[in-house]
């Protein structure tokens, strides 16, 4: 008998490409899920009213392609970033990835370099790999601090093509301020890209990189809908940046990337931006909770300007992830030795979540 051949073993596979597994969290269906950071709030009322009306209207259009160019959507959230933005300053895409993955497209590619500082968002490596982008890990302190002088060291002797700045950084959580990214911007001839996935959740005084648009040329901020918003399933992110940049990614960019659908959601949403933002503002406080309830059991937590928390202190963070799995809450080991991440949800999942991390046997 022949013997079994694997199809896939001379797969004429990219190098760069061999061994690498699809980026991904466990979907568990436990009763609280604090894995993923999302809104664990439901879309309110009067807004799935208002996106229900508006995809009424829509439906019976749906043999016809959608705007390529987004433009209503585009002026809608040049108005909700602010700082003077409008539609020309602005691009969107199917989650803040897909802008990401032009970004590289665009100024990445064969023969050019992209860095991160980590530990960070694993897919800015993922996507600087899927694009042919070379990738280097820079690095952060070990309490996980990126100041200024950091970035400009290690900026300047990498020389990449592409900076990946995540403000505030996902998994940790911490801010970076003004300061750190015009170290980038000034020290690189490349692109730096600002991560803002996350910006909406921001303690008092937290400043967008949007600001320093008009002096730095090739500044690229992406944002998303998936977070603040709470529209992970529509799949609408955003990057802002100078109206040249912004041209150049819509070369990049698949003809009709984002659905009719997608951007009538985003539209019905983007109307009812303050009730998103007081939403916000409730999961802030159980944000701060979390912090605060860690720290009181004498664990180490990074302070957080996101939607989620970074605590450690573990001889065994495996373990402690399946002791709280047991108890039915579902964390992220995000592979930092000692820690783990945890979600802000709803008051009473925070609740959940403390009682459990309370009852966690000594040494563990
Ligand atoms: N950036 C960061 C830092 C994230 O954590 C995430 C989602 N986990 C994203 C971008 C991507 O979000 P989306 O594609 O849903 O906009």
């Amino acid at each position: 008998m022949a013997a079994l051949v694997d199809p896939f073993e001379d797969l004429p596979l990219r190098d760069e490409l061999r061994g690498l597994t699809p980026y991904g969290a466990p979907q568990l269906d436990v009763p609280v899920r604090l894995n993923t950071n999302e809104n664990p709030y439901p879309v309110p009322d009067a807004v799935a009213d208002s996106i229900e009306k508006s995809l009424r209207g829509l439906v019976r259009e749906l043999h016809r392609y959608p705007d390529r160019d987004a433009l209503a959507l585009r002026e809608d959230l040049a108005n909700y970033v602010g700082h003077g933005m409008t539609a020309a300053n602005v691009w969107a895409g199917s989650g803040s990835n897909e802008v990401q993955q032009q970004s590289l497209l665009a100024f990445g590619g064969h023969g050019r370099t992209a860095m991160g500082f980590m530990p960070s968002y694993s897919m800015h490596s993922m996507l600087a790999k899927a694009t042919g982008t070379g990738w280097m890990d820079g690095h952060r302190t070990r309490e996980f601090h990126l100041g200024p002088e950091q970035v400009k060291a290690q900026v300047r002797v990498f020389q990449p093509d592409v900076v990946f700045l995540c403000a505030p950084n996902n998994p940790t959580g911490n801010a970076i301020t003004l300061e750190t990214v015009e170290a980038a911007a000034s020290e690189t001839s490349g692109v730096v890209i600002v991560d803002e996935a996350y910006f909406e959740f921001g303690r008092e005084g937290t400043r967008s990189a949007v600001e320093l648009i008009s002096r730095f040329p090739r500044l690229l901020v992406t944002r998303t809908m998936s977070k603040a918003f709470g529209l992970a399933g529509a799949r609408v992110g955003y990057v802002v940046g100078r109206p040249h940049a912004i041209e150049y990614l819509q070369v990049v960019r698949m003809p009709y990337n984002l659905s009719s659908l997608a951007q009538a959601v985003a539209r019905a949403a983007l109307a009812h931006a303050s009730t998103f933002l007081t939403q916000v503002e409730a999961i802030k406080a159980q944000r701060d909770r979390i912090v605060a309830g860690l720290r009181e059991l004498g664990l180490s937590v990074v302070d957080s300007d996101a939607n989620f928390v970074l605590f450690g202190g573990f001889r065994d963070e495996k373990a402690v992830w399946q002791f709280l799995l047991d108890r039915g809450v579902l964390v992220r080991d995000v592979g930092i030795g000692s820690h783990l991440r945890v979600s802000a949800g709803t008051p009473d999942e925070t609740d959940v979540f403390l009682q459990a991390m309370g009852q966690l046997p000594d040494g563990i």
